[in-house]
């Protein structure tokens, strides 16, 4: 019997039992690192999803540098995971590190601001080209503010969210659709209101759904990713994020654009690749090279309506409340010089002149692979992304690329990459390429899943 993938589960298993053996009998002192954590790290990891991974115990990394890093047990491997876009321009850049040496010894943090911030200020506005910026600590939390900008500039309280989207653990996008309903995202945990309440999902690439959602008059803003990246991808159809521009303005809603991992199209992310003006613009993970920041941008009207709604709310707190925005630690001294180190001289246009043509490279080797092994398997691609998913087209919704998941055959491709070298990212079948990567490190990760679909379609199943 075969899956939907073309997949026998039973090839899988056996396929997965021996890598698992492999990975263990090759890795004896991450397997002795892990027996030692599970007595100090709840989960024996640090962040409990940390061994959600597809390896028998967490691989433990000894260092990065590039699209490299080294495990415990000194194996080398080519990284097209870069920490899931935290360090999509590479491990450790030589500038961000160098920044890092710079400020090590000059304060870390002082709750004010440097010359630093006014530099990233200005080379931000010049990049994305929204006028005003602020820095946070993650991109989780610039979501979380600019949610409440929303909501506090419009009057609204209802967020939209597109079915199957991440933007980080804002409890407010924790909804999807099902059955033309919103319901909360299984898995959550400890859950006490009900997100539903002010929270709407409705499906990807759906025009008629998005002004239907948008006509009920209470949405404060719309926020997504201008291509679904984090249910499998998903690239909106022709049209589809101008449509959502245009209807949002329409009906009084605001259109907050989430490039944390879309950033890896254009130094100007999708945003300006495609021209789609957005009230708010947000970005995380790399645009420190690795070190913890976010930013988020907006439009003129918006730092007017923002004022605004500061002078609404201190009237009503004496002017001493909180905003329900801060965390001390954000645009910190460190992360300011890095996020300066990164922009002037990592996150340039010569390295997404690099990285662009290897992503090519890699979604046409995963195109020749899926027609030379007869797979009813598609390729959907990004600027410096791309990704292999278990269903003939490329999806067009959340639900269509959660219906393609197969998550044992997931796991098992993924476990036998590591096991020779390369990490791709965990949980679907994205890649990245970095400055650092080479057109030898592409061609082996074709050669080595070329090997490994051979072996695997040869288990009777
Ligand atoms: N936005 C998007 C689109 C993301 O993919 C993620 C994380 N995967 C986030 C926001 C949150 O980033 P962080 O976990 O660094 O806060």
């Amino acid at each position: 019997m075969t899956t939907s993938s073309g997949i026998s589960p039973i090839a899988v298993e056996r396929f997965v039992a021996a890598e698992r053996e492999l990975f263990l009998s090759r890795n004896p002192k991450s397997v002795a690192l892990a027996e030692r954590a599970r007595h100090s790290l709840y989960g024996g990891v640090p962040m409990h999803w940390m061994a959600d991974w597809s390896t028998p115990v967490p691989l433990f990394v000894e260092r990065a540098k590039g699209a490299r890093f080294f495990d415990v047990d000194g194996h080398e491997y080519i990284d097209f995971c870069l920490g899931d876009t935290g360090t999509m321009f590479g491990h450790s850049p030589d500038p961000v590190a160098r920044a890092l040496a710079e400020q090590a010894n000059n304060g870390l943090t002082t709750m004010l601001p440097g010359e630093d911030a006014v530099v990233c200020g200005e080379l931000l506005a010049q990049r994305f080209g929204l006028p005003y910026w602020q820095v946070t600590a993650t991109a989780t939390d610039s979501n979380r503010y600019v949610l409440r900008w929303a909501r506090a500039i419009t009057g609204r309280k209802t967020l939209l969210v597109f079915d199957g989207c991440y933007h980080g653990t804002v409890d407010d996008v924790m909804v999807r659709y099902r059955d033309d309903q919103t319901v909360h995202r299984s898995g959550l945990v400890g859950q006490a209101y009900d997100l539903t309440e002010y929270s709407r999902a409705i499906p990807f690439n759906d025009v008629e759904a998005l002004e239907a959602a948008l006509a009920q008059g209470d949405v404060c803003a719309l926020l997504c990713e201008p291509a679904m990246t984090n249910i499998g991808m998903v690239l909106p159809d022709p049209g589809f994020m101008q449509k959502c521009r245009e209807l949002t303005r329409q009906y009084g809603s605001l259109l907050i654009i989430d490039e944390t991992h879309t950033i890896s199209t254009d130094i100007g992310g999708c945003t300006r690749l495609w021209g789609l003006d957005p009230d708010f613009f947000v970005v995380g993970k790399p645009i420190a090279g690795g070190v913890p920041c976010g930013i988020f941008g907006c439009s003129t009207a918006m730092a007017e309506a923002m004022t605004q709604a500061r002078q609404r709310a201190s009237e009503e707190s004496h002017g001493h409340g909180h905003s329900g925005m801060g965390t001390t630690l954000s645009a910190n001294a460190l992360a300011m010089h890095c996020m300066r180190a990164n922009l002037e001289q990592v996150m340039t246009q010569a390295a997404y002149d690099h990285m662009l043509p290897l992503a090519a490279r890699l979604a046409e080797g995963f195109r020749r692979l899926i027609g030379k092994h007869g797979l009813k398997w598609s390729v959907t691609e990004l600027g410096a992304r791309c990704e292999f998913q278990f269903c003939a087209t490329p999806p067009r919704t959340g639900a269509e690329a959660e219906a393609a998941f197969h998550d044992e055959l997931q796991m098992a491709l993924h476990l036998y990459l590591i096991n020779r070298g390369i990490l791709i990212t965990p949980f679907h079948n994205m890649t990245l390429c970095c400055p650092s990567t080479t057109a030898e490190d592409v061609d082996k990760l074709i050669a080595m899943l070329d090997q490994a679909l051979s072996e695997l379609l040869a288990i009777p199943g």
